[in-house]
This record gives C-alpha cells, structure tokens and sequence, in this order.
C-alpha cells in the first residue's frame, strides 16, 4: 500500500517537471532553451516531513537540474548537518523552477506562472513543515498559507514559525534566511545555524 502510494506521487512529479520542461508560456523558457539548461523541478523524498522552498535555480542548478547545488547548496548542507538532517530525508524545490538570467530577483509573472506547480508538489508530499527560504519565498509561502497578515520583513521573520491550515490538516511554516547570507558574508553562518535549529524538534520522529 505504502510503495503504490509512493509510486504515485512520483508520477505526478514527473507529470509537473514533464509540464515544466515544456511551459512555452515561461518568459524563461527561450533562455533555459537557448542556454541547453535544465528545469529544476526538485529533489529529495516525495514522503518527506519537511519541505523546503528556495527562490529560483542558479548557474549551477539550471546546468544539472539539481535544486540548491552550487554555493548556496553548500551552505544549506552545512545547515542540514547542523540539525541531522540529510537531503533525501526532506524535499528541496524552489518556487520559480528555471534560471532568471543573471541571477536576477524572480518576477511577479513568473512567480505566478511558476507557485500553482510549487502548489502541487506541497499537495502531494503532504509535508507537516514548509520552510521558506528567504524573502521572495516567504512572501508566497505565507500569502499561498493565509498568513499574509503575519508577514514581516526577513529581518524580523527569520527563525520564526507559524501554524497553517491545510486541506490534510494543520502545518507549520517556519521562514528562515536565504542561504546565500552566509555566501556573502561567512560571518552569517552562525546566525543562521541558530535560527534552523527550530527545525529539530521535527527531526526526532521520523516519516
Ligand atoms: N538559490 C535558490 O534559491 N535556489 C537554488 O536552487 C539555488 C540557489
């Protein structure tokens, strides 16, 4: 029952990065095309109990097709070792799933183009945590959870938890940092090994 339950979900993954590969309608799919990049869907265990949610692929991602991979991913590594978490105990996907050119902030369009398909994959994980990863995560994660009235900036937010509601039940979303804080200034890292150590109580029992 358990492994039926599990094959299906892999197979409405790999519907979503099938209607991703081909989402014409993108203003990034020209540039993931012409640039022979790759779509970064996600990665990590469809029955995970936690889930995290970055901005969108860098350089590195869009190269391999792997969320988080290049120097951010390093960083989020060293935050997963912290609280003994390992990357195929969770779900790491981003909300905008091509490369922006240069690394630009995501748009408003292509945030709406690209959140029903982060929508989905939260639908099939059924996770009991979402963590947002930065702003531009926060504000869709927290819109997306009907917390918008709770909405801080990332200054303030970051560590913090909040209760959702969802069809399955009832969820926390907690909203950390952008690892890419500590990309920039290494300093940060230690800052941001406290504020994931929220993340421990959820670690303890296992999916
Ligand atoms: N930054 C993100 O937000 N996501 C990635 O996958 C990589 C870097």
């Amino acid at each position: 029952m358990v492994m039926s339950a599990n094959l299906s979900k892999k197979k409405l993954m790999s519907e979503i990065t099938d209607q991703i590969t081909d989402l014409k309608k993108s203003p990034l799919y020209e540039y993931r095309t012409t640039n022979k990049y790759f779509p970064v869907t996600g990665e990590g265990s469809v029955d995970a109990k936690i889930v995290f949610v970055g901005e969108a692929p860098g350089r590195n991602e869009a190269k391999t097709g792997k969320p988080f991979c290049g120097a951010a991913g390093k960083v989020l590594d060293k935050l997963l070792e912290h609280v003994k978490l390992t990357r195929d105990a969770i779900y790491i996907t981003n909300i905008v799933k091509d490369r922006p050119p240069e690394n630009r902030d995501p748009t408003a369009k292509e945030i709406e183009i690209y959140g029903p398909f982060l929508d989905r994959q939260i639908d099939i994980i059924q996770p009991e945590v979402v963590v947002a990863l930065g702003r531009y995560a926060m504000g869709y994660i927290m819109k997306k959870f009907d917390l918008e009235s709770q909405l801080e900036p990332i200054g303030k937010a970051h560590g913090k938890a909040y209760s959702a509601k969802t069809t399955y039940g009832k969820i926390d979303i907690v909203t950390l940092y952008h690892p890419c804080m500590a990309v920039y200034n290494p300093n940060n890292l230690p800052k941001l090994k406290a504020d994931i150590e929220i993340l421990k109580k959820y670690v303890k029992k296992d999916k």
